[in-house]
């Protein structure tokens, strides 16, 4: 999962980013609203938190700018200001929840939790893929009740792959939303991860289907 920070005052952004990284999203800073608008209109993103006072354009505009340009990615709006007057404008501006500093990072998160969830409603936020299930909540993946253990990336990029189950995702969908923008991205990382899940995964499970896909020319599912 990638969120965009978009935030003037450096220390807050460092935080959240920081803790947001330590929760396994991939995260990038905009300093502006100008620049958080060229960042969120080229890359794909699966929230913003959106400060509201920033230079450039201010965070009700940059809102409005990006749901005019279609762009529907859900927006959390961090306003220092209590004032229901700003909460109102930014709602009806497109944005789709606001939280008021200063926020605990749990709040923060459970937030970004609410935003995030898929539309389907469901009670708890497990992703399941055949016997495969992972719990983003708890950083857990158990197959056939084996725990297993993954690294922060491997954990980000099976996380994707299962939101998106028996979809196909290309390498650059799959580099988009699993490593940030400031990352070195080798053309064959995606495969060597692709290659340590499968080890993780699947070929601990000798008696096991296999769930990871590699659609030859097109990229990656996974699938029961
Ligand atoms: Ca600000």
């Amino acid at each position: 999962m990638r969120i965009l920070i978009v935030e003037d005052e450096h220390r807050i952004a460092a935080t959240i980013k920081k803790g947001l990284e330590q929760e396994r999203y991939v995260a990038d800073i905009a300093y502006s609203g100008t620049e958080g608008y060229d960042l969120a209109i080229v890359e794909e993103y699966d929230v913003i938190l959106l400060d509201i006072m920033l230079p450039g354009m201010n965070g009700l505009e940059l809102c409005r700018a990006l749901r005019e340009k279609k762009i529907h990615t859900p927006i959390l709006m961090l306003t220092a200001k209590s004032q229901i007057q700003d909460k109102i404008i930014g709602l009806n501006g497109g944005a789709d929840d606001y939280l008021t500093k200063p926020f605990s990072f749990e709040e923060l998160l459970a937030r970004i939790r609410a935003l995030t969830r898929r539309p389907k409603k469901t009670l708890s936020n497990m992703l399941t893929v055949a016997d495969l299930q992972l719990d983003p909540q708890r950083y857990d993946v158990v197959r056939k009740h084996r725990k297993i253990s993954l690294t922060n990336k491997e954990f980000a990029l099976l996380e994707y792959l299962m939101r998106n189950a028996e979809s196909i995702l290309t390498k650059d969908q799959i580099i988009t939303h699993v490593w940030d923008y400031d990352s070195d991205i080798l053309p064959n990382t995606v495969e060597v991860y692709i290659g340590n899940l499968r080890k993780k995964i699947d070929f601990a499970f000798k008696n096991k289907k296999p769930l990871i896909k590699t659609v030859r020319g097109f990229g990656y599912k996974i699938s029961p």
